[in-house]
């Protein structure tokens, strides 16, 4: 075993160069990114979940990468957070979600528009004027920007924070919790965080045709919700069975491939 721990020393070392090494080049190509506009915001539908209309869209990022081709966050999202990147990409993605959002109410079809929010980015000492700014120059109406925060957001906030977001609730912004239930925050924060939204995490709704124990947390979610008056947004919805159960369960909003995967804001036919 001895001898082990000395070969995987060797194996490992070089290994953990390359990712080192990955980390900085993928941060230098999202400045230029950056900088070239080859990052870009995606939408995915959400619907009412009983007249099935679309009546929002959730931002996503997407970075045009010239030789990796169009990458998912998942891919260069750690690194941006720690680069501190984040704090400008999240600051793009949000004014171009309010342009697009403010477009398409122009073209005759007011969606509401949900941005994902990053922790640095919530830290700003300027966020609350970040996102009046995103609001007044795209003239997109407070009650039409939904603003997702993690539980690990929440976790980790500050008096500021919260000022910050009861500030910009009181201007007719809605606050969802992403991920919900999927965090390791105690359920206590609901009591003094500013909230309107819950977002059960899609690993809940996965199999929830085949398990009672998805089932029974989707039913607590909603008593919850009922009981605190927030509104719910089921996501990674795949297929009509789950729609229905989220539907007969009380889920006020669906979101998934069932009814569109995130697409480009032309691939919405309505803009034209
Ligand atoms: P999220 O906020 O939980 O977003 C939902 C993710 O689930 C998206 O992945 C979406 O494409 C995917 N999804 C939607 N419907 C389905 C479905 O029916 N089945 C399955 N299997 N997946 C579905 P995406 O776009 O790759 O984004 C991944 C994560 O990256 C997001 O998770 C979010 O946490 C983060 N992210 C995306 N855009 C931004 C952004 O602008 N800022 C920040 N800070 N984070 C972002
Ligand atoms: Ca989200
Ligand atoms: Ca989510
Ligand atoms: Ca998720």
């Amino acid at each position: 075993a001895k001898t082990m721990g000395k070969n995987n020393c060797q194996f490992y070392t070089p290994r953990l160069t390359a990712r080192l090494l990955d980390r900085v080049q993928i941060e230098a190509d999202l400045r230029v990114a950056l900088q070239e506009r080859s990052l870009e915001v995606f939408y995915q539908p959400q619907v009412d979940a009983i007249s099935k209309k679309m009546v929002s869209v959730e931002a996503l990022l997407r970075w045009r990468h010239p030789e990796k081709g169009l990458l998912s966050p998942a891919s260069f999202i750690a690194v941006a957070e720690e680069s501190g990147l984040i704090t400008e990409i999240g600051s793009y993605v949000l004014n171009t979600a309010c342009h697009d959002a403010a477009r398409w109410a122009e073209a005759g079809f007011p969606l509401s528009v949900a941005v994902n929010l990053s922790p640095l980015q919530l830290l700003s000492a300027d966020f609350y004027e970040q996102v009046v700014h995103a609001l007044e120059t795209s003239k997109l109406p407070a009650a039409r920007l939904e603003l997702e925060v993690t539980e690990n957001i929440v976790m980790h906030h500050t008096p500021s924070t919260v000022n910050n977001l009861r500030a910009l609730r009181a201007l007719g912004i809605r606050i969802a919790i992403d991920d919900f239930g999927t965090g390791f925050s105690s359920l206590s924060y609901l009591k003094n965080f500013p909230v309107d939204v819950l977002k059960i995490d899609r690993h809940f709704v996965n199999e929830l045709q085949h398990s009672k124990q998805d089932e029974a947390i989707v039913r607590a979610i909603m008593m919850i919700a009922k009981t605190m008056e927030y509104v719910v947004v089921a996501e990674g919805v795949e297929t009509q069975e789950q729609a229905n159960i989220l539907t007969e369960l009380g889920c006020d909003f669906l979101q998934g491939y069932f009814y569109g995967k995130p697409q480009p804001f032309a691939a919405y036919a309505f803009t034209a």
